[in-house]
């Protein structure tokens, strides 16, 4: 029988800070966490939790760590569980257990250049002492793997076709300890069947040693994570500049024709880019970069681009719907049909709070949706 989703046999996440997960998009109930600091990856196969996902899955239920996926598709949207369905039917027609894992999402650690405002010290060791001096909670930079765990990674999936290799930063993140785990892909020839996925936050572009392991890979997938344009992008991305931006997405685009070389765009859509939506679209079709991939932030819960109350909601969702592009208007039924404004005093009150910290203004920078705010 075909479960509901296929990920959690077929997948391993290993995020920022070391938790261990079935994908990106799950999250964890705290009774469930297991950290690879602390754990094997095979205390993970074995642990109950899992056993207990993998059952719902066969029963045809969502996991409750799989809220995110539910709600993206009863919104009309593509999941996680449906794009890589999409992507990986092949490998998952001829699926059989006794292959273990065969892709993962591996974040090496949480060091990271930028604070962006959707983020915290989880995923950005950039985040440290804003967080420490707002909030009173240290957080200290994790290194996720060491040389045993980058073993026990490669015992796990000697088969893997693919691998995502997220933040932090990529390329500020234990570099060394990375390649040596992508360098016994190619001792073992493994590499000519593996693809790599790295999220990039484009302000860092990766020297020669990258670009010479690469050649040694199926594919390469860069992504670029881009929430905004311009002076949107800087505020967002804080403290990220545009300038360094477009200088490394002309760069990025001079690559893409090395054969194995393949670009794409990330757009976590949140409280602060919804309206923008169309103006991303457009900026990124301009510059000659692909269709953007769009996320929306679900956590913290008053970033949700649903976090507006009526009818500011409702204004932004039929500005959405006059776009050209198909996808924002799908973002505009999303807004018609999804409701956080039980959250919105609170992104008030923290939008202010970083705005002063960070001497940022939300209303000079996205003003035409201050003005939607103060027009009602
Ligand atoms: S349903 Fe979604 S969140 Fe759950 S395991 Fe599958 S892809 Fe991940």
């Amino acid at each position: 029988m075909q479960p509901l989703c296929l990920i959690p046999w077929t997948n391993i996440d290993i995020a920022p800070r070391g938790n261990i997960q079935p994908c990106c998009k799950y999250e964890v109930p705290n009774s469930e966490v297991m950290n690879i600091t602390t754990n094997t990856i095979q205390d993970y196969v074995q642990s109950e939790n899992l056993q207990k996902i993998k059952q719902q899955m066969l029963d045809n239920q969502w996991p409750q760590g799989c809220i995110r996926c539910k709600t993206e598709e009863e919104s009309g949207i593509k999941s996680k569980r449906l794009l890589d369905y999409e992507r990986w039917q092949e490998a998952y027609d001829n699926y059989t257990e006794h292959q273990g894992f065969i892709t993962a999402s591996i974040a090496f650690g949480n060091t990271c250049n930028l604070k962006c405002i959707t983020c915290n010290p989880g995923p950005s060791s950039r985040w440290r002492k804003e967080y420490r001096d707002l909030y009173g909670i240290d957080k200290p930079p994790v290194e996720v793997i060491n040389n045993m765990t980058s073993e026990d990674i490669y015992r796990a999936l000697p088969n893997a076709i693919h691998m995502d290799i997220p933040g932090g930063e990529p390329f500020l993140s234990e570099v060394d300890k990375q390649l040596e785990l992508l360098n016994r892909y190619v001792d073992s020839g493994q590499s000519e069947h593996m693809t790599l996925h790295y999220t990039t936050n484009t302000q860092v572009y990766p020297d020669a040693k990258w670009w010479s392991l690469w050649k040694n890979f199926k594919e390469v997938d860069i992504q670029l994570s881009i929430d905004g344009v311009g002076n949107r992008y800087e505020y967002i991305r804080y403290p990220a500049k545009n300038t360094v931006l477009l200088e490394n997405v002309d760069r990025y685009l001079e690559q893409q024709n090395i054969h194995n070389i393949r670009l794409s765009v990330s757009h976590t859509v949140s409280a602060y880019n919804i309206y923008y939506l169309d103006e991303f679209f457009t900026w990124c079709s301009d510059v000659g970069l692909p269709r953007p991939w769009c996320g929306r932030a679900h956590n913290p819960s008053h970033m949700r681009p649903c976090v507006y109350t009526d009818p500011v909601r409702t204004s932004i969702a039929e500005y959405l719907d006059t776009s050209k592009h198909d996808d924002v208007k799908t973002w505009g039924k999303y807004m018609k049909t999804n409701n956080s404004s039980e959250h919105y005093e609170r992104f008030l009150t923290m939008r202010d709070k970083h705005d002063v910290y960070r001497n940022t203004n939300f209303a000079k920078t996205f003003p035409e949706v201050e003005e939607l705010i103060n027009g009602f």
